[in-house]
């Protein structure tokens, strides 16, 4: 196992053990930096890119609550992972805002540490439907960051896609309530699928330019196995570049840290900027510093992977931080990880064959 020079050794959090700090490395010299865990695999939308109602249906078998990790276990591996490097925590799902208690988790994690007695910057994405009820509770819990899911302002195309008559003015409604409650900075995020939502990509950029929010386009891309991906589907970074640009043009903007998704493009009258991850046609993992830990426990080093680490078990199975901390850099340090860079090697079948997890079991 490789790792960086050691950060010293930090101040207890919550009167536990804290163990010597490391920076790891993965076998591409990767660092770990960014921690999204999945706090629930429920949604009340089914977004038909994501959760179809043809699998997500009545009969579809979802965790129990005592397959969950609890919030002491999700504490718990966080630590670990902050003591590894880890300095933003991300919470997702499934609709993490379902996740009873969640400000409770926020309040416990925004106190977590890093050796260098610093805050981690605690996240969440959300589709925004709890949002106008649960924003002033989250910013006084310690969240720093949003994401809020806006596939169209058409409310027509955007109950179609949520699937569940879900009316984009409430969502909307959230994120201003979010932003009055000095949450922030806050992104909203667009997964462009072409043939359904790819004629709002103009909307939404004049809808959000010159706001507080930055609006970031995700390409459409092949997690899971439930949304029948297809290339064809995809509407590329260029394109949606392209088509923002000729009418309002746009140049671009440097990367401000390494690991970050996005590139950023900024409108050229100043009026802000937007964001474009490239997932598929121009992709990151050389500088992927992210894991994903599961509703459940696993720990996966992409989000592509096919199996993840079962952290639950050794939680459950009484390891001591040692140990717990011994296996995440062992499990890191052998992360070789490029889904992204290898998919347009995979043939159609060769892809298929591959069982993927599903986003909103192992979170966006
Ligand atoms: N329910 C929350 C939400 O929708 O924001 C959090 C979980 S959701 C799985 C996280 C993000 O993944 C969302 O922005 C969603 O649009 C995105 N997503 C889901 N399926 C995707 C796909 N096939 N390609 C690209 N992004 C996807
Ligand atoms: Fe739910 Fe988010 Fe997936 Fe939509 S994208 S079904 S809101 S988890
Ligand atoms: Fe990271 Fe895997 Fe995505 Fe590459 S495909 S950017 S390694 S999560």
């Amino acid at each position: 196992m490789r790792i960086t020079p050691s950060h010293g050794t930090g101040a207890g959090t919550a009167g536990a053990l804290r163990l010597p700090s490391v920076g790891l490395l993965d076998a591409r010299d990767r660092p770990l930096r960014d921690l999204r865990i999945s706090v629930t695999d429920r949604c009340n939308f089914r977004c038909v890119y994501c959760m179809p109602r043809a699998v997500f249906g009545r009969d579809y078998a979802f965790l129990d609550r005592d397959e969950l990790l609890s919030f002491d276990e999700i504490e718990h591996l966080s630590r670990i992972a902050v003591d590894h490097g880890v300095r933003k925590l991300r919470l997702t799902g499934g609709e993490p805002l379902l996740r009873r208690g969640i400000e409770e988790l926020i309040s416990r994690l925004s106190a977590l540490r890093t050796p260098d007695g610093d805050r981690v910057e605690i996240a969440l994405t959300t589709n925004g439907s709890a949002l106008a009820v649960k924003a002033q509770a989250l910013k006084d819990a310690g969240l720093d960051r949003l994401t809020v899911s806006v596939d169209t302002l058409d409310d027509e195309l955007f109950q179609r896609m949520n699937d569940v008559r879900f009316p984009v003015s409430r969502v909307l409604e959230g994120i201003g309530a979010a932003r009055a409650a000095g949450i922030g900075p806050i992104k909203i995020n667009m997964v462009v699928k072409r043939g359904l939502n790819d004629g709002e990509i103009e909307a939404m950029a004049a809808r959000f330019k010159d706001t507080p929010y930055t609006l970031r386009f995700i390409e459409y891309m092949d997690v899971g196995t439930s949304n029948g991906w297809e290339l064809d589907e995809v509407v590329s970074a260029a394109e949606i570049v392209e088509r923002i640009g000729a009418l309002f043009p746009l140049e671009p903007v440097g990367a401000r840290a390494t690991g970050e998704t996005a590139k950023r493009w900024r409108y050229a009258d100043g009026s802000g900027e937007i964001g474009i991850i490239s997932s598929v046609t121009n992709t990151f993992c050389g500088t992927c510093n992210r894991a994903r830990i599961s509703t459940e426990g696993r720990l996966f080093t992409c989000l592509f992977a096919t199996e993840g680490h079962d952290l639950r078990a050794l939680l459950r199975g009484g390891a001591s931080d040692h140990e717990l901390s011994a296996a995440m850099a062992g499990i890191w340090a052998a992360r070789d990880d490029r889904y992204s860079e290898i998919r347009a090697d995979l043939t159609p079948e060769l892809r298929a064959a591959r069982q993927r997890i599903e986003m909103s079991y192992i979170g966006g």
